[in-house]
C-alpha cells in the first residue's frame, strides 16, 4: 500500500480527490463521551493530519447552551465552515413545504450569529421532498434566499455502527476498538470506491466527492485513521467549496425523483435509468453491518 501511494506521488497522480463533510453538528454528549470531547477529537484528528477544510452541517436545534455553541465556534475558530441542516432535521418528504421552510428559515437566522458559513442546505435524510412539485417549491425558496444543496456523493451507515457502539458500552460490554476502527474504516473506504465507480461508469468521469459522515463518536475516535487511509489509496482530501464546483454534479432539477443515496447514484438514476438496488452499497445495511460486528467480535 505505502508503495503504491509512494509511486502515486512521485508520478503527481491523484487516484481521486473528495471532501468530508460532518451532519448534525453539535449531537449530545452521553457517558462514552461528552459533546465537548468528540469536537476536541474531531478537530484534533483533522488538524493533526493536515485537513485544512472541512464543513459541518449543523443543525441549528441542537444548540441548547453555550457550550453546544461553543463547540460549533470551535469548529470555526479550527478554520472550517459551517452549513444549514435544517433546526429541527424534519424530513422534506413528510412535513408540508410551509412548516418545512419555516423549520429552515429559523436556522437560516440562528447561523447568522457565526462566522465561516457558506450558504448551502442539506436535507434531513437526504429528503429532497417526495414529488416534483414540493421539490420545485423548496428550490425556489432556498435559491431565493441564495442557498444552493449541500449534496453528498458518498452515502454509509457511520450512523447506524456509531449506534451500535454506543448501546455496547450502555450496556457494558467489551469494545475492541482496534477491529471497530478498521470497520469504520474499512466499510467508509468501500463506499467511497462504490460511488467513485458509479460516477466513471455513469457521468463517465471522476468527480469531486463530498463524503457524508456524522459528527459522532466515531468521528472523534477515527477520523484521523480514515483520513490517513483515503491518503494511503492515492486520493486527495479537498476543500468542500473547491469540491461544490463540479459542474458535473450541480445538475439536478427537481425532476430529480431518487436523492437519498447521493448525486451521484441520482444522476445514474435520473439520467440513465439505473435501478435504485444497484445505487446503494451493500454496508449501507443494518444486517450486513450487525454480521460483520459479530463476525469480528467487536462488542463482547
Ligand atoms: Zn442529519
Amino acid at each position: 500500500m505505502l508503495i503504491v501511494s509512494m509511486i502515486l506521488s512521485l508520478c503527481h497522480v491523484v487516484a481521486g480527490e473528495i471532501a468530508l463533510s460532518f451532519d448534525d453538528a453539535p449531537t449530545q454528549g452521553n457517558s462514552f463521551m461528552s459533546g465537548m470531547d468528540k469536537t476536541r477529537g474531531i478537530i484534533e484528528g483533522l488538524k493533526s493530519n493536515n485537513v485544512k477544510d472541512a464543513i459541518f452541517f449543523v443543525t441549528t436545534g441542537n444548540i441548547v447552551d453555550d457550550k453546544g455553541k461553543e463547540r460549533i465556534e470551535a469548529y470555526t475558530q479550527a478554520g472550517f465552515h459551517l452549513a444549514n441542516h435544517s433546526h429541527n432535521h424534519l424530513s422534506a418528504n413528510k412535513v408540508d413545504v410551509k412548516k418545512y421552510l419555516a423549520d429552515f428559515n429559523q436556522s437560516h437566522l440562528v447561523l447568522q450569529d457565526y462566522k465561516n458559513v457558506l450558504k448551502l442546505h442539506r436535507f434531513p435524510y437526504l429528503h429532497y421532498g417526495s414529488t416534483t412539485d414540493v421539490r420545485k417549491k423548496l428550490e425556489k425558496h432556498l435559491n431565493g434566499m441564495g442557498y444552493k444543496f449541500g449534496y453528498v456523493t458518498v452515502d454509509n451507515f457511520d450512523w447506524y455502527i456509531n449506534g451500535r457502539l454506543l448501546s455496547a458500552h450502555h450496556s457494558k460490554k467489551v469494545i475492541d476498538f482496534n477491529k471497530l476502527r478498521q470497520l469504520y474504516v474499512e466499510t467508509i473506504w468501500q463506499s467511497i470506491h462504490f460511488y467513485e465507480q458509479l460516477a466513471k461508469s455513469h457521468i463517465g468521469k471522476p468527480v469531486k466527492h463530498i463524503l457524508l459522515l456524522h459528527e459522532n463518536e466515531l468521528a472523534a475516535l477515527f477520523i484521523g485513521d480514515l483520513v490517513s487511509h483515503i491518503r494511503s489509496q492515492g486520493w486527495k482530501i479537498i476543500s468542500p467549496i473547491e469540491a461544490y464546483k463540479d459542474e458535473a454534479l450541480n445538475v439536478y432539477t427537481p425532476e430529480f425523483s431518487f436523492n437519498k443515496q447521493g448525486r451521484v447514484a441520482a444522476i445514474a438514476h435520473q439520467k440513465k435509468g439505473i435501478a435504485k438496488t444497484k445505487l446503494r452499497h451493500e454496508s449501507e445495511n443494518a444486517k450486513f453491518l450487525d454480521k460483520k460486528l459479530e463476525e469480528n467480535g467487536i462488542f463482547k
